[in-house]
């Protein structure tokens, strides 16, 4: 940590420790500042730890895990150039792009994970954003596998307003649009697009009445103030990510961050841990990077708050563990796949759009 941080939260601990703690106990708040996340990153591991599993307590079954697979539709050809991604058209690491596929292929992928216990489909395409007339067919998909009963996310890239309404009204549930890492690292990382382009994306998701999936990636070289700062943009926005992914960085050969020194693994479950405390009702998922993780890293990572994994062989065009580890660990942790939240109303065509519709009917 640098010292200037360092002796920043210590002086704040000296003298707010108890209303950090209190913070952490109340109701979800969007009004969290730097200094306290900061603050929380500064507390002693088992501290910070014991505060994220009370809360996770309070809002979830600590014994529960929701299940996602992601599948890739579209891959690679991408013409951004995200410094971490093997999708980018950029970079020599030897991926083969592939075209949209065809619905009845994602249908059977669909079927394919719901058999495994998945609840809810993920589907990734490497565009800089989709054009109109690969919504028609991404549309299909959409359809298709609410019919199955699973709920539905999307990545796609940068979406215009109009764009996130099709797809709320084809009954998208989730959009998937992380945010990466700090405003500040972000140029970094990126310089196609900016910060500025990703929250207008996520706001037009939200408006459009959808779900939000929204994390970032872990070992990229940001410091420990982009880690803070990252989880302080997702934790003031006006409604939480539903969904907030935290990925460790999978290093692939050809792309300008393969090489970057490896994360302290008590470092990433402090992620975790923060991001259970500032977004209490989130579930965390414990996202890219779990091949790389021992099966005690991945234990203490639930300990910490973390309720989803992504299941299957692949995410999108990296590595995940295989689903047979993943039973084994579950059944050694006696974790169980958590269920569909019964007012899920799949299949019937309620989308997340609609559903806040009603809500906000009734409210
Ligand atoms: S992360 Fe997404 S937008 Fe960036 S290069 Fe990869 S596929 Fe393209």
């Amino acid at each position: 940590m640098p010292a200037a941080i360092e002796a920043s939260c210590h002086a704040y601990l000296g003298t707010t420790m108890h209303s950090v703690t209190a913070a952490a106990d109340s109701a979800v708040r969007h009004d969290w500042t730097l200094a306290e996340i900061q603050a929380l990153f500064a507390l002693p591991f088992n501290d910070l730890l014991y505060q994220a599993q009370r809360l996770h307590r309070r809002y979830f079954d600590p014994n529960a895990v929701q299940i996602s697979t992601l599948l890739s539709i579209k891959t690679g050809a991408c013409p951004e150039d995200c410094k971490y991604c093997p999708q980018s058209a950029r970079y020599h690491t030897g991926l083969k792009a592939e075209a949209l596929l065809h619905v009845e292929d994602v249908l059977a992928q669909a079927k394919l994970a719901r058999d495994n216990g998945a609840t809810r489909f993920c589907m990734g395409a490497a565009y800089r954003g989709p054009k109109d007339k690969d919504l028609d067919n991404i549309i299909s998909m959409i359809r298709a596998v609410r019919g199955l009963g699973m709920e539905t996310c999307a990545t796609l890239g940068m979406l215009t307003a109009a764009q996130a309404q099709r797809l709320a009204d084809a009954g998208l549930d989730y959009y998937n649009h992380n945010i990466d890492t700090s405003e500040d690292y972000y140029r970094e990382i990126i310089t196609t697009r900016c910060f500025q382009d990703r929250l207008d994306t996520l706001r037009y998701v939200r408006d459009a009445g959808m779900h939000v999936c929204c994390g970032g990636i872990i070992g990229m070289g940001e410091g420990l103030s982009d880690r803070a700062a990252m989880l302080h943009t997702l934790a003031t926005l006006p409604e939480h990510p539903e969904s907030v992914p935290i990925n460790q960085l999978v290093q692939v050969e050809g792309t300008p961050l393969h090489g970057r020194a490896a994360v302290d693994p008590f470092d990433f479950i402090r992620v975790i841990a923060v991001a259970r405390i500032l977004m209490p009702k989130a579930h965390v998922r414990l996202s890219a990077g779990r091949t790389q993780m021992h099966d005690e890293m991945q234990a203490l990572a639930f300990f910490a708050g973390a309720n989803s994994i992504f299941y299957g062989e692949k995410l999108l065009t990296t590595d995940n563990p295989e689903q047979d580890a993943d039973r084994r660990l579950f059944a050694r942790l006696g974790i169980h796949a958590e269920a569909l939240a019964a007012d899920a109303d799949l299949g019937q065509g309620a989308g997340a759009a609609e559903k806040h519709e009603q809500r906000r009917a009734t409210t």
